[in-house]
């Protein structure tokens, strides 16, 4: 299929692509909606099933569940398509209709999820309803959305970026259908993301009798952050302090002292070298009541580039030119994705394919519904011509 068949084979299905856009824009679902999460999967499950999708859900106790749709496996490496369903958004922040088209050029919209990551689902659903429409058997393609990736995979305690993990194994590329760039820029890079608890326990004591027999933890922990944030140089990994409680009355040598702090990373080394050493600065203590223990929880691994990298971005960079449009540029990005779980797995990937947009995060989300077909059309062309031997 070349390229003005899949653009023509798109446009055919624009009124679908609107219909079912709109659709999962009003189903509305932050996060913690696991009903709304359940609603929008049930709607979509029917959908890839009637597509003859073999589709896998997954449920957790407090996260939406997880979707994975899949064409037949063959002998060559599957590709993989990723997207979310849930959003940053209370119900009911854009108003009474979630779906807002701007006045002055329909083309754009506004609401939950339009450009984070709505577009992007539905831009991985025709990727997939165009190669079957071809005929496309070479690979498997699996289509993987979950529920929980705005709260860090927090919901679902880490087994939905586990899902991704598991479903990216042994897969020769992926395309991460999440919110995508203006001006052509694709994501080869991004920060990982974490949080890390410093847990301080000392001895508790009478302030005014006998404080000598307390080991103050609020003084030991003010210590142990002094020392973290020398480590700090803000360029492989940066963190810092951010809550900090303990104590329970002025009157009492607190026993307890919590901190909880950020932490930012360019590589999945820096984040494990980083927290070695901090976990080294809470066991160094010079008194023996004092005992500190470091807790990494809401991980989100930074996405680095492998071996295949940038060979990817030449094959998309050649089929957005055959279907002429501008060749992308591959940028870093400060924020998170679930392509980190992915090239974690050493699969070369592709973030930012997504619908075209801005102001993720914000009130002012706004997406141009026209990108869907570009978007779609770059990464059904990539996977047509991507060589076997890829
Ligand atoms: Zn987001």
């Amino acid at each position: 299929m070349d390229s003005k068949g899949i653009l023509s084979f798109l446009k055919t299905q624009q009124n679908q692509i609107t219909y079912l856009y709109e659709n999962i824009v009003r189903i509305e679902t932050p996060s913690s909606a696991k009903t709304a999460l359940e609603e929008l999967a049930a709607h979509l499950d029917t959908y890839l099933n009637a597509m003859g999708l073999n589709v896998v859900k997954h449920c957790y106790e407090n996260a939406g569940p997880s979707i994975v749709a899949s064409t037949k496996a063959t002998a060559l490496p599957p590709i993989l398509l990723c997207s979310h369903l849930d959003t940053v958004h209370p119900v009911g922040a854009f108003g009474k209709d979630a779906f807002i088209r701007d006045k002055d050029n329909p083309d754009k919209v506004y609401g939950p999820g339009v450009y984070d990551t709505k577009g992007g689902v539905v831009i991985a659903i025709f990727v997939l309803k165009a190669l079957l429409h071809f005929g496309y058997t070479k690979r498997q393609i699996k289509l993987v959305l979950v529920s929980d990736e705005e709260v860090a995979h927090n919901l679902s305690q880490g087994a939905s970026a586990k899902l991704i993990e598991d479903e990216a194994s042994g897969a020769c590329c992926c395309f991460n259908c999440d919110s995508g760039r203006l001006n052509d820029r694709i994501v080869l890079q991004r920060n990982g993301g974490g949080i890390f608890k410093l847990k301080v326990h000392g001895k508790a004591a009478h302030a005014g009798n006998a404080p000598w027999e307390g080991a103050n933890a609020i003084l030991a922990a003010s210590k142990m952050i002094a020392a973290i944030a020398e480590l700090n140089d803000y360029n492989d990994a940066y963190f810092g302090a951010g809550v900090i409680k303990g104590g329970t009355k002025s009157n009492i040598v607190p026993d307890y002292c919590e901190v909880t702090n950020d932490i930012r990373f360019k590589t999945n080394a820096a984040y494990n070298d980083a927290l070695a050493k901090i976990r080294t600065i809470a066991d160094s203590n010079p008194d023996s009541r004092i005992h500190a223990e470091v807790e990494a929880t809401g991980l989100f691994r930074a996405m680095e580039k492998v071996p295949k990298t940038d060979a990817l971005l030449d094959h998309f960079a050649d089929a957005c030119q055959e279907l002429g449009y501008n060749r992308p540029t591959g940028v870093f990005a400060g924020g998170c994705s679930d392509a980190a779980f992915v090239t974690y797995m050493g699969v070369p990937t592709l973030c930012g394919t997504g619908i075209v947009g801005d102001n993720g995060h914000t009130l002012e989300e706004y997406a141009f519904e026209s990108s869907i077909i570009e978007q779609a059309a770059k990464v059904i062309l990539t996977i047509l011509t991507l060589p076997d031997d890829f």
